[in-house]
């Protein structure tokens, strides 16, 4: 049967020749596909003159599959990056609500429009590298986005001049002071693009032979392709509010022209009007959640697939975005969350878990540091419940079950091991997320062993079930030939006989 075929027949569950539209659209609805996902228009375009309870035929959904193959299989096979995205939704749901019972902190208003705003608005985003989306809250309330422009500002002198270039003129440490301090590096440069001194410096390398005008304009449209097209707005009264209050950083400006490295081919005037602009610009968590997720996918918006940044591009921002990224909090902020990202004194942050998603998450009351205080409990929370800290995946170091030869089998086998590690010992989680991570369910380990093999060994009748939807092989034979079904006889493990007992194809299409 073609794969088209097959996925039909998954969905047909009665056998009739047909599915229902509503079924499919429902697909979408649980994966956290949107209506307005720019990957999907066809599609809708497609499924407007029908019904939406319609029963569509192998032939028209065939024609439907066509407006967007990939999207749409991976969607109706559970295969986006997070498969279980109504599950993940919950999870999240429980840390916005325990966060939001907090309400210390205090709005900024060294820049008097900031100080206007309402403190007990709190909005948070999510968007997958897969586009798979969702936001609670105020995520459709504009604010300005102050510093979370610095990364992209830096990206984009990146993408004009190359790294050499950039960096003869800003460094790469964290300062050691707050984010507007007067203080440049022994090479009297910035110390990095994340605080005042380097973005105004980025801003100065933003095609300085252009006219202010079209120097912004640059800007926003980059800032739109990252937002999967949205254009973002500007704040008007926000940029004139910045520009009376900016004595700080015209003596930044001034500061770094007497110690010549300021661009002599750059306007300061220009740089820093462009500068107040770039923190002018009004976003909202669903788009900078998007904006975020472009990061975590390497440059590639993953709502649109637009390349806006080279890899290599995202890669030193994210470094610095990790080391620097949250102002004088940034150390202890790596070693609590372990993850890049970058907080406005808005009381937005944005926080990037590479290869896996982006979140965007707005409370205007900020700490003495000036982060967002939900902001950063949010991130706390959130790597408490996902393992997402770059080196929660450390697991053989304090894995004291195991002998210094496993531990050393684990780190050289990498995923492996740890998908092996979870299976047996039931950590359903653990094992999604190392899938969601790329983690290969068919793979062995130096016996031959996959994490099915093990699973069933165990007796892990959950892990069974979703390893084998996910592509396990019920024939997969170790180094002693044998298979999981011969793992689950020998240790009597009746549930998992059972499930085996219906054939794996079947198996696999009830998860579909
Ligand atoms: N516009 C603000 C300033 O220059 C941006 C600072 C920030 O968000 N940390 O002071």
């Amino acid at each position: 049967m073609p794969p088209d075929a097959k996925l039909f027949a998954a969905y047909d569950r009665k056998g009739e020749g047909k599915l229902a539209l509503a079924d499919l659209v429902d697909v979408f609805n649980r994966m956290g596909l949107k209506r307005d996902d720019p990957r999907l228009q066809s599609f809708f375009a497609a499924t407007s003159k029908l019904d939406s309870s319609s029963a569509i035929d192998l032939q028209t959904f065939q024609s439907l599959l066509k407006t967007n193959p990939l999207l749409i299989q991976k969607a109706m096979q559970g295969q986006l990056i997070i498969p279980e995205f109504d599950r993940f939704q919950d999870q999240i749901t429980e840390i916005f609500d325990q966060v939001q019972k907090n309400d210390s902190g205090k709005v900024a208003d060294y820049i008097p429009q900031l100080g206007k705003v309402d403190p007990e608005l709190f909005g948070i985003s999510v968007c997958t590298i897969d586009g798979q989306c969702f936001s609670l809250g105020d995520a459709k309330t504009a604010f300005s986005i102050q510093s979370t422009s610095k990364p992209f500002s830096y990206l984009i002198a990146l993408s004009v001049h190359g790294s050499a270039k950039v960096h003869h003129h800003i460094g790469r440490e964290p300062s050691g002071h707050s984010f507007n301090a007067i203080t440049l590096d022994t090479h009297n440069r910035p110390h990095n693009p994340m605080i005042n001194a380097g973005a105004i410096l980025c801003a100065s390398l933003i095609h300085p032979e252009k006219e202010p005008a079209d120097r912004f304009d640059h800007v926003l449209n980059t800032w739109q392709r990252v937002c999967g097209g949205r254009r973002p707005t500007f704040n008007n009264s926000i940029y004139l509010s910045e520009k009376n209050s900016a004595d700080r950083n015209f003596a930044l400006a001034y500061f770094m022209r007497e110690k010549k490295i300021f661009p002599p081919e750059s306007s300061l005037q220009h740089a820093l009007d462009l500068y107040f602009q770039c923190c002018s610009i009004e976003g909202n968590c669903d788009n900078m959640a998007i904006a975020a997720a472009t990061l975590a996918n390497a440059g590639v918006c993953p709502v649109t697939n637009d390349r806006v940044f080279k890899n290599s591009y995202v890669k030193d921002t994210l470094s610095l975005m990790y080391s620097c990224g949250m102002y004088d909090f940034s150390g202890e902020f790596a070693f609590l969350v372990g993850l890049p990202a970058k907080s406005g004194v808005s009381g937005v942050v944005l926080l990037v878990v590479p290869n896996v998603m982006g979140i965007a998450i707005w409370s205007p009351r900020l700490d003495l540091m000036g982060n967002s205080v939900r902001g950063v409990e949010f991130c706390i929370e959130v790597v408490k419940k996902f393992n997402f800290h770059t080196y929660d995946t450390l697991i053989a170091g304090h894995n004291s079950k195991l002998d210094p030869r496993q531990r050393f089998d684990q780190v050289r086998q990498g995923s492996v091991v740890q998908l092996c590690w979870a299976a047996a010992n039931g950590d359903l989680r653990e094992v999604q997320r190392l899938v969601s991570l790329g983690a290969n369910v068919t793979e062995a380990d130096y016996d031959g062993r996959t994490a099915l093999h093990l699973a069933a060994a165990e007796g892990q009748l959950e892990i069974v079930r979703f390893l084998v939807s996910h592509g396990a092989s019920l024939e997969a034979r170790d180094r002693w030939g044998g298979t999981p079904l011969d793992d689950a006889k020998r240790h009597k493990r009746e549930s998992v006989l059972e499930l085996f007992s219906v054939s794996s194809k079947a198996l696999a299409a009830q998860f579909v």
